[in-house]
């Protein structure tokens, strides 16, 4: 019979842009006895999770829970439950996951107005606005920030063009939720979607959402069995187009959210047990604290690199703080690079995709992996491999100017 050897996974310095390290205090809380959905223990760890999700996006919503699934389970969640066939979406793509948004925006049924910006930049709020009132779409899906291309779109003024054009507002929040500031309300967001193995440090597995009372308007329109909606003969309502998905339907899971606690689906135990301890240990360090921090060791970063010669990637006024995107420089191998990182440091960076596949490496400094130390371990691991792809630069400058940053 065949055996095989234990589990034992390496031990990493993950400096992509997610899945990123795991604080070990997440780890252990994965690892907790399971209780049963329905034990007033285990709806109160759902309540607590709820509430710190408003916190972090700063929203005074009913309704912060997570989707079970990975950060594309909410974006589907949300779209689905809020496009109806024949809708006009307007979509503004400036990267990979903006194509995203408009394909599963397509198979929601949608008629998709996009608009594309070159990757490496953003568009101007003026842009977005004036498309809206052009298109007058239903809904507007925009991504926060880029993760392919390091690119964060600013968000001011777009939601209230949706207001006026009485089109609901949907962020993907992804990559900056734990980050960077996400601020839902005063931007008059509708609905958003957060990561979880991204900033916040959280293994894959779930959604972080929220949504505003328009959105839930919209959810409770298309409920299937809504007593009321019932026609006398206890037949569906003919007008009624009811969601798409049974298992990403938001009507249903904000049911199992609520105190009714309708059974919708197994809550994923052991993935709400490592999001509680996520988001508290979170909100014990404070999210401005937080956002600093991200800040810092971005700085230390990019000090590092441009000591060393090295070009950075995309507009500098849009970049985002959690990723820094590096121009592979010309006669090296990018793939090989990351592989001698990974293979003798232990270092995992990422490369990009689309038509900045093999063009570009990024580095995300997010959540638990954005430390002083693992800048440090990349930077100098980075030039040592450099130099033995026989790329010429001045050994030293780049640790030395992020030592600089650091006031070390
Ligand atoms: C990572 C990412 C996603 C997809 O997340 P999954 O967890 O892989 O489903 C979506 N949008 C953005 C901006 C991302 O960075």
């Amino acid at each position: 019979m065949k055996t095989y050897k234990d589990l034992a996974p390496s031990p990493r310095t993950i400096m992509t842009p997610g899945p990123v390290e795991v604080d070990p205090r997440v780890l252990r809380a994965m690892s907790y006895p399971i209780l049963g959905q329905f034990d007033p223990e285990f709806t109160a760890l759902m309540n607590e999770t709820m509430g710190m999700l408003r916190l972090l996006f700063k929203t005074e919503n009913e309704w912060a829970f997570p989707v079970d699934g990975t950060s594309r389970s909410g974006i589907e969640a949300v779209l689905v439950g809020l496009i109806e066939p024949g809708d006009k979406v307007l979509v503004p793509i400036y990267g990979r996951f903006g194509h995203l948004l408009t394909e599963i925006a397509k198979r929601c049924g949608a008629v998709v107005v996009t608009l594309e910006k070159e990757w490496g930049s953003v568009f101007s709020a003026e842009e977005i606005v004036s498309a809206i009132r052009e298109h007058q779409p239903k809904l507007v899906a925009l991504v926060h920030g880029e993760t392919s291309t390091g690119r964060m779109q600013p968000l001011e003024g777009i939601g209230q063009a949706c207001r006026e054009a009485d089109a609901l507002f949907v962020v993907d929040a992804v990559a900056t939720i734990g980050g960077i500031e996400v601020a839902t309300d005063r931007l008059l967001i509708d609905a958003i979607i957060g990561g979880t193995q991204k900033c916040l440090s959280v293994p894959a597995g779930m959604a972080p959402i929220t949504y505003n009372k328009r959105a839930e308007a919209k959810l409770q329109s298309r409920k299937r069995i809504e007593r009321g909606l019932l026609l006398a003969d206890g037949e569906d309502d003919p007008l009624l187009r009811p969601i798409q998905s049974n298992y990403l339907d938001l009507s249903q899971l904000q049911d199992y959210w609520s105190p009714a606690r309708l059974n919708h689906h197994t809550e994923a135990t052991s993935m709400l047990y490592a999001l509680r301890e996520g988001l508290r240990l979170v909100l014990e360090e404070g999210l401005e604290t937080r956002f600093a921090r991200h800040r810092e060791h971005e700085g230390a970063l990019i000090a590092g690199l441009e000591a060393m010669g090295l070009q950075l990637y995309g507009d500098p006024s849009c970049k985002m703080t959690v990723v820094t995107c590096i121009v592979i420089p010309a006669g090296v191998d990018g793939e090989t690079v990351r592989s001698m990182l990974l293979d003798h440091y232990g270092i995992e960076i990422a490369s990009s995709f689309g038509p900045l596949k093999g063009k570009i490496w990024r580095i995300g400094t997010m959540g638990y992996s954005c430390s002083k130390r693992n800048v440090l371990l990349t930077l100098g691991a980075l030039e040592a491999v450099l130099l033995r792809h026989g790329h010429k630069l001045e050994a030293g400058k780049g640790l030395q100017a992020a030592m600089d940053f650091y006031g070390m």
